[in-house]
């Protein structure tokens, strides 16, 4: 069985009906409970719920750190290129957006790299646009070698691939997949996405399942909130990384909550189908830690500062830092054309988290992994 199955089944569920029948009593319950299954999940996306924010974060707090310890983890995005094939409504690198578009030489590749490793982070985040020719698998396999001289741990967040070229970059060092659904929602999936290959939803929602398959080490999900009713799409997101979870026991999933952000550039500003504000983030955050318990949280640098220092505690396990959304972020900073694919609003550099992670009592990881070279005789 696929999750696309299980996307079909839920759909026809009268959500709507079932969130107005939730009780205070109910909510309550569910909140004492050992173990919640899919329905208890989303009765705690509720409205009702709301009202329970309070338990619940004492509840996510006790399991997060039971399962997690006292540490936040943390990594940077690096952006490679920014050519696009597709045209997402939503987003700064749409083909339809005027602007300069970039991809890094390999010398450029290892200079970022440098300014990165300066830092002390060891986790990094690769991203294109989604451009096959402009982003070949034998482009990335080339940055991927370079790479692994400066850091222990390389995700990946590129177009979706079929199981044999996630293996092929697998092979090469990748051992993190990132992918966003953007949202459950196939209807809203298909308005938003004018044109290009991102079109296939199906070939996309089944691509975090491939990525576990060609032996990803980790694989992390999340829905663009605000692209579609965010209680569903939070509730898909959870369903999501529960079925991986439980098919790939070996496979550490976690699950991004991006909020949608402006982008610059020529294309007409995405109205988004609904405004997420903190508290609603915060429900979301709670209700997937109270039904996942070892499932990663992340909280980029999308969102503010204040935000994120407050939210240390409450369940959130991974944050990015010393963030750059532009082609060559650090080594092209403060020149013109240095465009963003979105407008980041935490732009602390990596010590300032560092030490706001400390003064809260936890402890900033910058490395939790390291692979070992076998040597195939
Ligand atoms: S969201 Fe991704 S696929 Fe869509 S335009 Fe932006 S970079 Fe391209």
């Amino acid at each position: 069985m696929s999750f696309y199955e299980l996307v079909q089944k839920y759909r026809e569920f009268p959500v709507e009906e079932f969130w107005g029948k939730v009780t205070d009593s109910q909510v309550e319950k569910i909140i004492a409970q050992d173990r919640l299954n899919t329905l208890d999940f989303l009765a705690l996306l509720s409205e009702k719920a709301q009202n329970y924010l309070e338990p619940m974060a004492q509840k996510a707090h006790r399991l997060t750190v039971q399962n997690f310890g006292k540490v936040i983890f943390l990594y940077t995005p690096m952006y490679l290129s920014n050519y696009c094939a597709n045209q997402c409504a939503y987003c700064g690198f749409s083909a339809l957006n005027r602007m300069p578009r970039k991809k890094l030489s390999l010398s450029q590749v290892e200079e970022e790299a440098r300014l990165i490793a300066a830092t002390g982070l060891r986790h990094i985040l690769i991203l294109t646009g989604e451009s096959r020719s402009k982003a070949p698998i034998s482009y990335l396999k080339e940055c991927v070698k370079i790479l692994k001289k400066y850091f222990s741990s390389i995700s990946i967040e590129i177009y979706p691939l079929e199981t044999e070229e996630y293996r092929q970059l697998v092979d090469a060092g990748v051992d993190g997949l990132t992918i966003y659904q953007e949202t459950y929602d196939e209807l809203i999936y298909d308005r938003v996405h004018l044109k290009g290959p991102k079109k296939n939803y199906r070939f996309r929602l089944d691509a975090p399942e491939r990525g576990a398959r060609a032996g990803m080490r980790s694989v992390n999900i999340g829905a663009l909130l605000g692209l579609g009713d965010w209680r569903k799409d939070a509730f898909f997101t959870g369903l999501h990384a529960h079925y991986l979870q439980n098919k790939y026991l070996d496979v550490e999933i976690s699950v991004s909550l991006p909020r949608l952000r402006s982008y610059p550039g020529t294309i007409k500003e995405f109205k988004p189908y609904c405004q997420v504000n903190d508290k609603e983030l915060v429900q979301f955050m709670l209700a997937l830690r109270l039904f996942l318990p070892r499932c990663g949280i992340t909280i980029s640098t999308r969102e503010a500062p204040d935000f994120r220092d407050n939210i240390i505690g409450l369940g959130v396990t991974k944050m990015s830092a010393g963030s750059v959304t532009a082609v060559g972020g650090r080594i092209n900073r403060g020149k013109e054309n240095n465009i963003p694919q979105f407008d980041i609003l935490d732009e602390r550099s990596v010590s300032e988290i560092r030490e706001m992670i400390l003064s809260k009592g936890y402890q900033p990881v910058f490395k939790d992994w390291h692979p070992i070279e076998v040597e195939v005789s």
